[in-house]
C-alpha cells in the first residue's frame, strides 16, 4: 500500500534536503514508494521530504493529465534556466485544498541524476516547469505558502490555524 504524504505542519517539510552521495538499495526503495505515492494521490510531483526522507530527490509525473504515468527521477536536481513567468493557480498534496495563485517561469531548464547515477539535462515548459521549482522548494524547505500573493494572506493565515488547531487536538 502506498503510505500518504505528510501534511503541514509536518517538521519534515521544513527541513532541507541533503544531496545523495551514493544511489543504493536506500535510494531505489525510497523511490519506488514515492513514485507509488504519488500516482496513489494524482499528483504532478513529489518530493522526498514529502515521505518523510531527507534526501535531496524530486520525482514528476510526465503526463500529469493522461492514463499512463511515466515518472521522472530527479536525484541532486539543480535548475540551470528559467525563462518567462506564468501566475497560475497551484496546490499541493501537504495542503490538502489550498489552492494559491503563484507566479512561476514558463521554462525551466533542469539538471539531475538518475537512478543509473546518469547525469542528464530536461528542458520543461508550464505546467511541469511549475511543478519543477515547487519540488525544488520542497527540497530546500520552502512551501507554496511562503510564495503567495499579499491578497491570500488572510486565506492563508485562516488555513493554516485551521490546520494547527487540527493539529494540536
Ligand atoms: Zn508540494
Amino acid at each position: 500500500m502506498a503510505e500518504s504524504v505528510l501534511k503541514y505542519p509536518a517538521p519534515e517539510l521544513r527541513k532541507k534536503t541533503v544531496p545523495v552521495e551514493k544511489i543504493g538499495e536506500d535510494v531505489f526503495s525510497l523511490v519506488d514508494r514515492m513514485i507509488e505515492t504519488m500516482i496513489a494521490e494524482d499528483g504532478v510531483g513529489l518530493a522526498a521530504n514529502q515521505v518523510g526522507s531527507s534526501h535531496r530527490i524530486f520525482i514528476l509525473n510526465a503526463h500529469p493529465n493522461e492514463e499512463d504515468t511515466e515518472s521522472i527521477v530527479c536525484i541532486n536536481p539543480t535548475v540551470l534556466q528559467q525563462e518567462g513567468e506564468e501566475i497560475c493557480e497551484e496546490g499541493c498534496l501537504s495542503f490538502p485544498e489550498l489552492y494559491l495563485k503563484i507566479a512561476r517561469p514558463q521554462k525551466v531548464r533542469l539538471s539531475a541524476k538518475n537512478l543509473y547515477n546518469e547525469s542528464f539535462v530536461l528542458d520543461l515548459s508550464g505546467i511541469l516547469a511549475r511543478a519543477t521549482m515547487h519540488e525544488m522548494d520542497h527540497l530546500d524547505g520552502v512551501l507554496l505558502i511562503d510564495h503567495a500573493a499579499a491578497t491570500d494572506k488572510e486565506m492563508i493565515a485562516k488555513y493554516t490555524e485551521e490546520t494547527l488547531g487540527k493539529a494540536e487536538t
